[in-house]
């Protein structure tokens, strides 16, 4: 099973990913965990990508298909694609890839969110920055202030999740990402996803299209 997960930031990509992953034998790889993973051991690209992170901005193309090529190479089974492609040129090398590869895509799942939803959903994220616990403020508080009930870590806001952020991250999400949409549409791959109510909801939605 070859997926991309498409939708706006706090679409719940992540934790949906999570969910399809401990049904299928598939890798969920999220681009803005690698990047993170960059960010925090110091490497070039993580320097360079830290840049665009912080304000909200998409890391160059160039650099993000050169780190997608490399991570799909190592793929044995299916896998669930997590923030990736996120803009059309993005798209096209990963078609360019999976011609290489002889592996085509089965389908490409958009979420779909109002953005006052995100705002909600990601002002009030927390994580932790040891475990990656994700908590929040209101919807699943952790029980002591800045500290992780897991691990006993620091709980932090990610420096994206600032309120101004989020607005900039979903203004480049409609100008560059939601095209995607019309791009998979024309390939009959695209199954679009309501998932602006609860978990267990967009749970349901996902397995009336098949996960
Ligand atoms: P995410 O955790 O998926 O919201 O990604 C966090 C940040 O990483 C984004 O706001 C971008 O700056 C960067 N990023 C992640 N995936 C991509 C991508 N496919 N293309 C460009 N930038 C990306």
């Amino acid at each position: 099973m070859r997926i991309i997960l498409i939708g706006p930031p706090g679409a719940g990509k992540g934790t949906q990913a999570v969910a399809v992953k401990s049904k299928f034998p598939v890798d969920h790889i999220s681009t803005g965990d690698i990047l993170r993973e960059n960010v925090r051991a110091g490497s070039p690209l993580g320097i360079e990508a830290k840049k665009f992170m912080d304000s909200g901005s998409l890391v160059p193309d160039v650099l993000i298909i050169e780190m997608m090529r490399e991570r799909l190479a190592k793929v044995s089974v299916g896998f669930m694609l997590d923030g990736f492609p996120r803009t059309v040129a993005q798209a096209e090398a990963l078609d360019e890839l999976m011609k290489e590869m002889s592996m085509p895509l089965d389908a490409a799942i958009l979420l779909e969110v109002p953005d006052e939803t995100v705002v909600k959903r990601l002002g009030g994220r927390r994580v932790c920055s040891s475990c990656g616990a994700i908590f929040h403020v209101t919807g699943n508080p952790n029980k002591i202030e800045g500290i992780c009930d897991i691990c006993s870590g620091p709980v932090i806001q990610r420096d994206d999740d600032r309120e101004e952020v989020i607005r900039r991250r979903l203004s480049v999400y409609h100008k560059n990402t939601a095209p995607l949409a019309e791009y998979y549409e024309k390939s009959g791959l695209l199954h679009r996803v309501d998932a602006g109510g609860p978990l267990d909801a967009v749970k349901a939605h996902l397995e009336s299209v098949g996960l």
